[in-house]
């Protein structure tokens, strides 16, 4: 069954409009963001990064906050750390020259200017903690200027953080501050399952210098200068959750889409007209159906990478492992995810179904609405359905948790997080579509996006919303699906 949209009259967009802004209660107003500002210089030739962050942090919770947290994920690929960011399965892929270390040292910390003391916690030595005065604690709106010099040591590896080849991914690489929650700061470590990575929006300001013959893909928008053989990007990006950047000699194509310049930056793409195309396609076909992409650029960046792809806002890394129209459809993957994990936020570590599994599903729309690619919506969604039905088969003797409320650490290896969070993920969201029907389900969607936007969303936020749009009460339906009841069989309520 081929589902198409209704074409839309002007009452019912009168409607949409109103449901917008009446839908998932309140229009909050627009809050003062934290800013990072960052210095930092790339060493070549020791592959070492020094860096000098200010942060002009705002205390955006309603809680007196008396230290501020920094999750320090470089940390991770260090020698001796306890989580390691490479699943067990896949360190020969991720380490072509054998096993090799990072990490990040910092330098100094200040606090409105004044020496305090470098203080490292966290489960695994990851998080970097400031403390407040007690004359100096942060209420509600106040802002605290927090200093941090930091250098880094990129290992070897085809990763987030890491260089193999000829491009050096920055990914989750400077000490960025821990999202405070339910009256604490979330300090999860930097777990192999998942992208276990959970920040509020803010305000960046970067100066990134390199060997001249270098260019720099990066979230945001750059000028550069050169000087001496070096050449810097000053770089600017508001309202984004986190800031990475790719090193590399790159080739780059570019063209515009709706105001919004996209590009494409690769190394050996032999087509890399058709990958700028599918980006640009993605940005169009997401934008008609959630709502217009939230900045001015968009950068896809061929490099080395484990997994197929990483999303960060505004900048996608596509793996030169994947080819063909695997290699497509990780641009229209990751892309989807500029709406659902940079713009519409969740915590990836507990609920990676949020954004995995709607983003995956998104992936499916992508290809409904561009026939043009060749891929049978209808059939994407059976072959989920029938691969699902494989797996809970072959798991269900032995009373396999299918619950998708797990952190992503509770997963027992990749394979069953993909299968619960991308495959259900689809399925439920495919489910929701089929028992809404695409006006309410699209409805819903759209708001989600418009409410959320820069914002963390909840589960029950999501279901709030599609809540809304229907006029039905979801949540069982979602419990009956997140929490591993639905069976595959018996109009999957087995
Ligand atoms: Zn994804």
């Amino acid at each position: 069954m081929k589902k198409k949209f209704k074409a839309i009259a002007v009452l019912l967009c009168a409607a949409l409009v109103f449901a917008v802004f009446t839908a998932c209660g309140n229009g909050k107003k627009e809050e003062e963001l934290s800013k990072y500002t960052i210095n930092a210089v790339y060493d070549e030739e020791n592959k070492t990064v020094s860096a000098e962050m200010t942060l002009s942090y705002v205390n955006g919770t309603d809680a007196i906050l008396d230290e501020v947290c920094f999750h320090l994920y470089p940390a991770a690929f260090r020698e001796g750390a306890r989580f390691s960011p490479v699943p067990t399965d896949m360190v020969s892929t991720a380490y072509p020259e054998g096993m090799s270390f990072g990490g990040i040292a910092v330098n100094y910390v200040t606090l409105a200017g004044q020496n305090q003391t470098v203080e490292i916690a966290g489960e695994d030595e990851d998080i970097l903690v400031v403390a407040l005065p007690e004359d100096g604690k942060l209420y509600p709106g106040e802002k605290a200027e927090i200093g941090v010099g930091f250098t880094l040591e990129i290992p070897c590896v085809r990763h987030r953080f890491g260089y193999t080849g000829s491009t050096v991914n920055l990914g989750n690489w400077y000490p960025v501050a821990c999202v405070f929650e339910d009256g604490n700061f979330v300090t999860d470590p930097y777990y192999a399952n998942g992208d276990p990575f959970y920040s509020d929006c803010a305000d960046y300001e970067v100066n990134l210098t390199v060997p001249e013959r270098l260019t720099v893909a990066s979230t945001g928008s750059a000028t550069v200068s050169a000087n001496e053989g070096k050449k810097t990007y000053s770089i600017a990006a508001e309202n984004v959750r986190d800031f990475a950047a790719v090193i590399g000699e790159f080739k780059m194509l570019g063209t515009e889409v709706d105001g919004i310049d996209v590009n494409y930056y690769y190394v050996n793409d032999a087509s890399p007209e058709t990958s700028l195309t599918a980006a640009a396609d993605s940005i169009k076909t997401f934008g008609n159906l959630f709502g217009k992409y939230p900045y001015e650029s968009y950068s896809a960046v061929e490099t080395s990478f484990l997994h197929g792809g990483m999303e960060y806002p505004g900048l996608t890394m596509i793996s030169d492992l994947v080819n063909g129209d695997l290699y497509t459809e990780v641009i229209i993957h990751e892309t989807a995810h500029q709406w659902w994990y940079a713009a519409v936020g969740n915590n990836e570590v507990t609920h990676a179904w949020m954004d995995e599994g709607l983003t995956e599903f998104s992936t499916s729309l992508f290809y409904e609405n561009n026939p043009s690619y060749n891929v049978d919506y209808d059939k994407r969604m059976a072959v989920a359905l029938s691969a699902y039905i494989l797996y809970y088969d072959s798991f269900k003797h032995i009373n396999k948790d299918t619950s998708m409320t797990r952190k992503v650490s509770e997963y027992s290896d990749g394979f069953e997080y993909t299968y619960m969070n991308y495959v259900k993920g689809e399925l439920m969201f495919e489910a929701l579509r089929n028992a809404l029907g695409d006006e309410n389900f699209f409805g819903g969607l759209k708001t989600y996006y418009e409410e959320y936007k820069f914002k963390n969303a909840r589960p029950d936020d999501m279901i709030g919303c599609f809540e809304k749009a229907s006029g039905r009460q979801l949540k069982s339906f979602f419990d009956s699906w997140l929490e591993g009841k639905v069976g595959m069989y018996g109009g999957m309520n087995g």
